[in-house]
């Protein structure tokens, strides 16, 4: 067959927005990077954020041949997607509303577009990559500024009925718990995200002020980042441990219940949070047998995510080739 023959016959172009930067590629028929690129936002702005996506799509496409472009462009962006009308009605973290950034690309680049939540398009690359597709139950989280999941069952992924399945961000873990901007309260993502983690361990130098964590903030808690927490961890400052800790005990919980409702073969704990964190994925790991089914958990692995920041690219781009068959035979060379 022509697809499995020739891997570089046509490229797919798959854009997703990791921790306010835009990673785009452009991937053979394999799902195989064969060129990026990467735009900064300087605010997380919605007209922002769709401007610099619109400026990095661009800039790939101008180096690559234009005849063996596959003519749809993917787009993993956060929140909550609609599938059918390519619009973001959500991203809680960002403070997105009502975005139509499938339009809005389509406008400027002249090709269609296909958008998913940015974790089910990490899914759909570890389906690809991790999995190598012989694993068909898996779920996919992301941990970052927000935190959500792609869950694949039977080899497909999981859409639910309006698109917002793997909302693992805003699950209640703690019911009387900090305010969550969905309007719920103690959802998992006010209690793990990047913001929870710097909140978390600002509290905690106030109780121990001579933690190196102090010095690692220029003796300015407020500036407290989240990945200066995460490395402190890993180097065994006590404070961030008791941080990591924390938000490990919280995480362990909802991948726990995911074991019991999914029957998941592999979960895939990526987001720049877990892949800062080797100790934070330990943990979960070592832990979730105290909270899960013995009998679902025996064929369910915790694993970290060895794709990184491009996951959700690649994913992006992995739902064009789900559609290449179709797409090739629109190519000029094919018409
Ligand atoms: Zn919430």
């Amino acid at each position: 067959m022509l697809l499995r023959q020739n891997e570089s016959a046509a490229y797919a172009i798959g854009a997703s927005l990791y921790d306010y930067r835009w990673h785009v590629v452009a991937t053979d028929l394999a799902g195989i990077v064969i060129d990026r690129e990467q735009v900064d936002l300087a605010t997380p702005d919605a007209e922002a954020a769709v401007a610099g996506l619109g400026d990095g799509i661009q800039r790939l496409r101008q180096r690559l041949d234009p005849q063996r472009m596959l003519p749809l462009i993917g787009i993993g962006p956060p929140g909550l997607v609609d599938v059918s009308s390519d619009v973001v009605k959500s991203a809680t973290d960002l403070g997105w509303r009502d975005v139509p950034i499938g339009e809005r690309i389509t406008e400027r680049t002249g090709v269609p577009c296909a958008v998913v939540n940015r974790s089910k398009a990490g899914a759909l690359a570890a389906y690809w990559h991790i999995a190598r597709r012989t694993v068909d139950h898996l779920i996919f989280i992301s941990i970052g500024t927000g935190v959500s999941a792609g869950i694949v069952q039977q080899g497909r992924l999981l859409l639910g009925a309006n698109s917002s399945a793997g909302e693992l961000g805003h699950i209640t873990i703690v019911p009387d718990g900090p305010r969550c901007e969905c309007g719920n309260r103690g959802c998992l993502q006010e209690l793990i995200s990047e913001r929870a983690i710097a909140s978390g361990a600002r509290a905690a130098l106030r109780r121990n002020p001579d933690s190196v964590l102090l010095e690692i903030c220029g003796h300015h808690p407020e500036t407290l980042t989240a990945f200066q927490v995460l490395d402190a961890a890993e180097r065994g400052d006590a404070v961030a441990l008791s941080v990591v800790e924390t938000i490990s005990g919280y995480l362990t919980v909802a991948v726990a219940n995911l074991i019991n409702l999914f029957n998941p073969q592999l979960i895939i704990l990526g987001g720049p949070v877990a892949e800062r964190s080797p100790r934070l994925v330990a943990s979960v790991a070592r832990s979730v047998g105290d909270r899960a089914m013995a009998y679902p958990l025996s064929v369910a692995r915790i694993v970290s995510n060895e794709l990184g920041p491009e996951a959700g690219a690649v994913g992006t781009a992995v739902l064009v080739l789900e559609n290449a068959p179709r797409l090739i035979l629109q190519l000029p060379i094919y018409r």
